[in-house]
């Protein structure tokens, strides 16, 4: 323990953006909990490197660095981020074979409703013939999108806007903007590797040890150490739920290239079914980051590689190329003793709808609510370690949930993609739920559901589920709810024009 019996001593160990986001957080979070002073230092290794990726976010972010105290254009400008809308999937129904150019957006906002009901219903209903696009007619924002317009006017409050936002960022600049705000201010940086931990007599880590010798003590240690889950999974004990037999992809090739005209930079990740993945496109201020993601079962390096210079235009040669292993899944045990994994410590899902940095600040919230406890004597563990779980698996199925629809016959890949077998059981009972209905609101439990009815409506019609029995004619009663439908969208479009700017007076 602790020498000190005035102050809780948090040991933070990794420097990567889940060292440094949970610094930043818990610093300017955790003081207004505890009678006592909460003191936090984190230790990085100076030779071990972060991932360097982790571009694109959800809009959970706006309330986690609001709650950092960080300035919103302060941090646009320090990590070269821009607005993200939302995502556009293009090919993911169809190869460009039979579909050119074929795509669909999802948007972050709620969906346009009509006097408090939503038209879906009898929308999803109509033969495909006689459906328009669905994000286009329930949302205003992949038009405003497509415009080069910020969701938000610079009037508004910093972290609101007319519409939902996130952001596209620099994961190296938003470690070093964090670093440079919070290191030696609220939170105490030890350069060093930890080669070892100690423990007490309870099994609780008391202290890590670092390769020159020195011993760090703490009363409660966060692993961010990266796929290393260098204490967290210390004595490899820790089951691994494996999800790789459902989401194929394994390793990723990335790379730069820079922005030449900032009208070019897109406000909303473009991603881009591949024949054994995809590839993400991001628009910062003044790069693009690129990367494809693919199955190794499926596809060599070489060809990945190559999949990537066709997209990006360039020859090969041209190309800065990067290659990463990721391994898809979570530890089942993600805070055990007194020790939590955040980040890639914790489990890592492919990046499809951004969901990396969102579980880095789903964690740090839940320590925010259950740190107290356990400091005053209470095991939060097992509570915690459920919520996480919920989150992960609600992800696993919505990931799933763009592969197992594909009409994509381009491939073993995309074939092996809807194997029912691949398909988890909790995916299989909310399609068939939605065989006959729209995804409700009650399907979903919004507090721990990153994704919910909203989400799930923009993909399932985007990618053109047509999962009913009955198919129903276009009549009056509908017509004259697509009519009202369609008085409110432009209504809501033109207040947003009103108040939205372009991108480029923010950039
Ligand atoms: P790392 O960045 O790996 O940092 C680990 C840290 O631990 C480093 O500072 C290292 O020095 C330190 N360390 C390791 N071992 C020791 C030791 N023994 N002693 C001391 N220090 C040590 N997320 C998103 O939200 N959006 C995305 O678009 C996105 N895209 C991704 C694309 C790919 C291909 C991958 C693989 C991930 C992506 N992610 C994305 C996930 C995101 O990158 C991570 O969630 C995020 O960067 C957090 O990483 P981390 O801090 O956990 O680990």
């Amino acid at each position: 323990m602790n020498q000190d019996n005035n102050s809780h001593h948090i040991v933070i160990v990794g420097g990567g953006t889940a060292g440094w986001l949970s610094a930043a957080f818990l610093s300017s979070q955790l003081k207004n909990r505890f009678q006592k002073n909460v003191n936090i230092t984190l230790v990085e290794a100076s030779d071990i490197a972060t991932i360097g990726v982790g571009e694109a976010t959800i809009p959970s972010l706006r309330q986690t660095l609001n709650a950092c105290g960080i300035d919103e254009r302060e941090f646009l400008k320090a990590c070269d981020a821009t607005f993200k809308h939302g995502i556009e999937f293009i090919q993911w129904r169809e190869t460009p074979a039979k579909a050119p150019a074929e795509s669909y957006f999802h948007p972050f906002g709620e969906l346009v409703s009509v006097e408090g009901h939503n038209p879906a219903h009898q929308w999803s209903k109509l033969g495909k013939d006689q459906r328009e696009d669905f994000a286009d007619l329930f949302s205003v924002q992949p038009e405003i999108a497509k415009l080069g317009r910020a969701p938000k006017h610079s009037n508004d409050r910093a972290y609101d806007g007319a519409l939902a936002y996130a952001y596209h960022l620099d994961a190296g600049k938003l470690v070093e903007f964090l670093k440079a705000k919070f290191r030696d201010v609220s939170v105490a940086q030890i350069i060093g590797k930890v080669v070892g931990a100690s423990s007490s007599e309870n099994g609780n880590f008391s202290s890590v040890q670092l390769d020159d010798g020195r011993s760090i003590e703490g009363d409660f240690f966060i692993d961010c150490t990266g796929f290393a889950a260098r204490l967290i999974n210390a004595d490899q004990e820790n089951e691994f739920i494996d999800k790789s037999s459902i989401l194929f992809v394994n390793r990723a090739v990335t790379t730069r290239i820079p922005v030449e005209d900032k009208r070019d930079i897109t406000g909303y990740t473009k991603c881009t079914a591949q024949t054994a993945g995809w590839i993400w496109d991001i628009a910062l201020q003044t790069r693009r980051g690129i990367g494809h993601v693919f199955s190794t079962r499926h596809m060599n390096d070489e060809d990945a590689v190559q999949c990537l210079a066709n997209y990006t235009g360039k020859p090969i040669e041209d190309l800065d190329v990067r290659f990463l292993d990721m391994k898809t899944g979570y530890h089942a045990r993600q805070w055990r003793k007194n020790c939590v994994a955040v980040g890639l410590s914790s489990g890592f899902l492919e990046p499809l709808e951004s969901t990396g940095i969102y579980l880095i600040e789903m964690a740090n919230w839940a320590l925010l609510d259950m740190l107290p406890r356990f400091f005053s004597g209470a095991q939060p563990q097992e509570r915690y370690n459920e919520a996480m779980r919920l989150h992960y698996e609600n992800i696993v199925d919505f990931l799933k949930l763009h592969y197992c629809l594909s009409n994509r016959d381009d491939s073993d890949f995309w074939t092996e993609n809807r194997g029912p077998q691949t398909v988890p059981e909790t995916l299989k009972q909310k399609l068939h739920q939605w065989q006959n209905s729209v995804p409700s609101v009650y399907d979903f439990d919004r507090r721990i559901q990153c994704f919910s009815e909203n989400n799930y409506q923009f993909v399932l019609y985007g990618m053109g589920w047509s999962g009913h029995d009955c198919v129903q004619p276009l009549n009056n009663d509908i017509q004259q709810m697509l009519d009202a439908l369609a008085v409110r969208r432009e209504r809501l479009r033109q207040f947003v024009l009103r108040d939205t700017q372009a991108n480029l007076d923010f950039y």
